[in-house]
């Protein structure tokens, strides 16, 4: 993780980094930001910065052994600490997050700007008294003890300090307030009214705000969804990008199903359902109608694209690449283009305000020759 694979926030990563240049980096930093913000992704990028043996002006390297450690979340100087609690297989006092390293680096590769359930589904958890025990303490204590072996800094992320037992927080309070030289601690929280007024006094804060709507657009559309649809789920999302991850690939299954079925009408000849649906189709406003003929097209696309075994394939939602993976076993490469070009005329049409019954019923009726003609052929 390093800044640059964070958007925006230019001034955070400024101060961070001039603080470290400066050699003024602060022991105990409590970066505070909203659900779905970058207040943890900030932080590993902090903690690789700080060890990065060719730092640049603006960001680590990305390529010394340092961070190729850092970004595998292995650096032997970069403590994890987060709520647990107990599982099938862990019990007692085995309930750290020692225990749990290889299901949090699983959980960092899925989504860094996950929340508190989904790392509890991700370590089998169920959501059941997750806190930061006593236990833990006394183990950060321990593993500070060593001395540092590689880095400059030992940096200790604790993730979610709102669940820190008041115990385990009491232990922690010398070490917040005196820590050995180049130790520095990074508390990543969303809610400072859950935080203990010790823990508070003992830090200083790096306020995180959440992202505008422009920056959620442009990461929606880096992983591949539609402009249009990008820019309307970062409407949605009040700046929480986890959510605006999570509604796309929902409302991806939605659409799927839907194409899914409209689709097996139309091979089936159907006309009773198509009717049904044109009716459905005429009934949407006009932004969902345009959007469901472009999402189709990018179906479209995508089938080719499993035809020609392009990787790009692998970014899709889960029901999107299955279903495109069963649509290319009907529709073979030499039919995409006349299909598309059906899809096309049909948002033409649409956009110089046909009637969009109308203009759904004959897509529907062309769509449903071309899939039997393709049929036809291909059983001769
Ligand atoms: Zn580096």
């Amino acid at each position: 993780m390093q800044f640059s694979t964070i958007k925006g926030l230019n001034h955070v990563k400024a101060r961070l980094i001039e603080a470290a240049n400066k050699d003024h980096v602060a022991h105990a930093q409590l970066f505070l930001g909203p659900e779905g913000s970058a207040n943890l992704a900030m932080a590993i990028a902090f903690a690789s910065y700080l060890n990065c043996e060719d730092p640049g002006e603006n960001d680590s390297c990305g390529s010394c052994p340092s961070c190729l450690k850092n970004q595998k979340y292995i650096h032997p100087d970069v403590h994890y600490v987060f709520p647990v609690s107990s599982t099938k297989k862990i019990t007692g006092k085995d309930v750290v997050s020692n225990s749990f390293l290889k299901e949090w680096r699983q959980f960092l590769e899925g989504d860094v700007y996950g929340d508190i359930s989904d790392w509890s589904v991700v370590f089998g958890g169920e959501n059941k008294n997750l806190n930061i025990s006593k236990e833990e303490s006394r183990s950060i204590i321990q593993k500070l003890s060593l001395k540092a072996f590689e880095g400059r800094y030992k940096v200790v992320i604790i993730w979610m300090p709102e669940f820190l037992h008041p115990a385990a927080a009491n232990g922690l309070l010398k070490v917040l307030e005196e820590p050995s030289e180049h130790t520095v601690f990074i508390l990543v929280a969303h809610d400072r009214e859950k935080l203990l007024g010790t823990i508070l006094s003992r830090t200083q804060l790096v306020a995180i705000r959440s992202f505008d709507h422009l920056e959620i657009e442009e990461q929606l559309i880096a992983a591949g969804i539609p402009e249009e649809r990008a820019s309307h789920l970062a409407r949605l999302s009040g700046g929480n990008l986890r959510l605006a991850f999570r509604t796309a690939s929902e409302q991806a299954g939605d659409q799927v199903s839907s194409a899914k079925d409209w689709f097996r009408f139309c091979y089936g000849r159907n006309m009773k359902e198509l009717v049904r649906r044109s009716d459905e189709f005429h009934s949407m406003n006009k932004l969902s109608q345009r959007g469901l003929l472009k999402f189709a097209l990018s179906l479209l696309r995508d089938t080719l694209l499993v035809h020609y075994g392009d990787s790009q394939l692998l970014k899709l939602p889960e029901q999107e690449k299955d279903f495109v993976r069963k649509f290319s076993q009907v529709v073979t490469p030499e039919k995409i283009e006349p299909l598309s070009l059906l899809f096309s005329q049909a948002l033409f049409h649409l956009e110089r305000n046909a009637s969009a019954k109308m203009v759904f019923l004959d897509l529907s009726i062309n769509v449903s020759q071309n899939l039997n003609l393709q049929h036809l052929e291909a059983k001769h």
